[in-house]
């Protein structure tokens, strides 16, 4: 699944490409990925005709503002965004398409279809878009000294694997980040959340900021599925950079124990017996 740095890949180039342009036409051939919207009309007529002011992100949410409306897309597992020309060859999964008058489209696919796209009004989005209202902080985005950090941890009482995935507590880290902040703070994810020391907050805080930042400039990661792709189709490349996460057995980097790997609710969570307290 697409996680802030893979979110924030897409959105830096988007920016880069559609921001200023028109929106000639959507096209929806798949409502279930615009299922929020009982009338499909509903999100095309909202969107054609309007400009790309800017596009934003919150967590692992594109936000992208048409006027007074955001276009709101959520990768889900499997979902891609790509910039594309009308004459290229159709893409097995695609479910909207967004033609611009300048010429020149983005498409949206998605396989399994757990992701969304959907309209919401700026000023209603208690209303279109409540989920959005309920994240917390984002941890690019948003200024958080680590001893406010600190305090949140305390507060939570929880695994740190769970609190460091709970979107309502920090936005946009699932299970591979969290798996590799963990590493890089050198913390077991099932430490609780209020029996860190002082130094201990410090270096999850500092080890959040800087494996996000890292899989940022690699332009994130794609698993062996390569489902994670940018918007012009190519895979990130942090997954080579990976100190834990789908290494099990594997040497750690920095102990040389073998990665292990335990069952986490329905997933996998990967960290190192030896260095990880
Ligand atoms: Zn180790």
């Amino acid at each position: 699944m697409p996680e802030l740095p893979e979110v924030e890949t897409i959105r830096h180039d988007l920016e880069r490409e559609v921001a200023g342009k028109r929106i000639k036409t959507v096209t929806v051939t798949g409502s279930r990925s615009v299922r929020r919207h009982a009338d499909v009309a509903a999100l095309t007529s909202r969107l054609e005709g309007a400009k790309i002011d800017s596009v934003r992100r919150k967590g692992k949410y594109l936000l992208v503002s048409v006027g007074d409306d955001w276009l709101v897309v959520h990768l889900g597992m499997s979902g891609q965004l790509l910039k594309t020309a009308p004459k290229d060859a159709a893409i097995k999964h695609t479910h909207v398409v967004i033609t611009f008058t300048q010429g020149g489209q983005l498409r949206y696919v998605d396989p399994r279809t757990f992701g969304e796209v959907y309209v919401a009004a700026k000023h209603n989005m208690a209303e279109e878009a409540a989920e959005l209202l309920e994240l917390g902080f984002d941890p690019i985005e948003d200024v958080m000294s680590w001893n406010a950090f600190g305090s949140l941890l305390q507060q939570r009482k929880k695994k740190l694997k769970d609190v460091l995935t709970d979107q309502k507590f920090v936005a946009g880290i699932g299970n591979i980040y969290s798996d590799e902040i963990l590493w890089a703070a050198g913390l077991r994810g099932d430490r609780p959340s209020d029996s860190l020391s002082t130094q201990e907050v410090r270096r999850l805080y500092r080890a959040v900021g800087e494996v996000l930042q890292d899989a940022i400039k690699l332009r994130g990661s794609s698993l062996a599925d390569e489902q994670y792709r940018d918007l012009f189709g190519q895979v990130g490349g942090f997954q080579n950079e990976h100190n834990v996460y789908a290494r099990e057995g594997l040497p750690c980097k920095r102990c040389r124990q073998p990665i292990q790997r335990v069952k986490w609710g329905q997933r996998s969570s990967f960290s190192c017996p030896g260095c990880q307290v």
